[in-house]
């Protein structure tokens, strides 16, 4: 039983007119990489690292975490394992960091903001992902990101954490560094950004909250929040312009990934990647299998143009 599901999902997102889309899988832990091989993922889009370092006392150290690391990336072999670095901040709060309570968390010392103010805690964790990288096809990724500077300083970090490594002895293969774009900004610049990265994945959850100013767990403005927005898909298009401009490749990981009704904006967006919790994997390949790229992209130079996204679910409904 468990084989035969194992086939049935095992091939690649094909579209009619032959574009491959790389349908990956939204992991917070090692155990949800077995759940993610079973239902076809073609690697990891998102690893949320955060879970690691929750509910405890003490943050997990250099050994605990290459270990989790370890078993995730050797699980998928070549197959591409994009592990995000620390994303605390906003919602989710960490004791050990005595992060004093600010009144708006969400556009506070969040994501890479508190990695580079707590070098230490960082660098720790990059140490553990470079280990690990030699165990398979590891990609490093940094959440929240607004500036270039950001970019610039966190990569010093890392250049800091292998130089130390290889002190001790190691060898320590090269490792592509991405980032989220989940920040306005961010999507804006993208043409900028995309000079000092290997690669993108956007961010539609925080982008959204941040694009249309709403909340993105608040009842009562959840009306509102919409990732169909044509704002949100403006900067997302944008974004996967900039990207590709510049030889990168450009996934997406947000809640909008997971929705199989937005199957034909995914793909005429030109996203090169699609990252989704793995229930979803299966329904998203069959929905791609099914579309032309060049109608979907026709259909989303349309839906750029609609003033809200009611018209746009609208349109995909159709
Ligand atoms: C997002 O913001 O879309 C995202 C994937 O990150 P998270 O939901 O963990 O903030
Ligand atoms: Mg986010």
């Amino acid at each position: 039983e468990e084989s035969r599901r194992d086939n049935k999902y095992a091939g690649p997102a094909r579209t009619r007119d032959g574009r491959h889309i790389e349908v990956a899988a939204n992991i917070r832990n090692a155990d949800e990489s077995g759940l993610a091989l079973q239902y076809g993922a073609e690697g990891i889009g998102l690893f949320r690292t955060e879970f690691l370092f929750m509910n405890r006392e003490f943050p997990p150290g250099e050994e605990e975490q290459f270990h989790v690391y370890r078993e995730v990336v050797a699980a998928f072999r070549d197959k591409p394992v994009v592990v995000r670095t620390l994303d605390i901040g906003g919602d989710k709060d960490l004791l050990y960091l005595n992060s004093s309570q600010e009144e708006n968390p969400f556009l506070g010392l969040r994501g890479i903001r508190l990695c580079l103010a707590q070098q230490e805690l960082f660098k720790t964790q990059l140490k553990a992902l470079l280990r690990a990288a030699c165990y398979g096809n590891l990609k490093i990724m940094f959440p929240m990101v607004t500036t270039l500077e950001e970019i610039r300083q966190a990569k010093k970090i890392m250049a800091a954490a292998r130089m130390e490594l290889e002190a001790g002895g190691l060898t320590i293969s090269h490792v592509e560094t991405g980032i989220m774009i989940e920040v306005p900004a961010a999507a804006l610049m993208a043409d900028v950004l995309a000079r000092e990265v290997d690669f993108f994945s956007i961010g539609t959850n925080d982008l959204a909250q941040y694009t249309l100013a709403v909340d993105r767990g608040n009842e009562r403005v959840a009306g509102m929040y919409d990732a169909c927005h044509p704002a949100v898909l403006r900067l997302i298009d944008m974004t996967v312009t900039a990207a590709h401009r510049y030889g990168k490749w450009v996934g997406l990981c947000g809640e909008l990934g997971s929705e199989i009704q937005a199957a034909p904006l995914l793909v005429g967006l030109g996203l090169d990647e699609i990252s989704m919790s793995p229930v979803f994997i299966p329904p998203m390949k069959e929905a791609i299998n099914k579309i032309a790229y060049h109608e979907a992209r026709e259909l989303v130079r349309r839906l750029l143009e609609l003033p809200g996204p009611q018209e746009v679910r609208a349109a995909l409904s159709k």
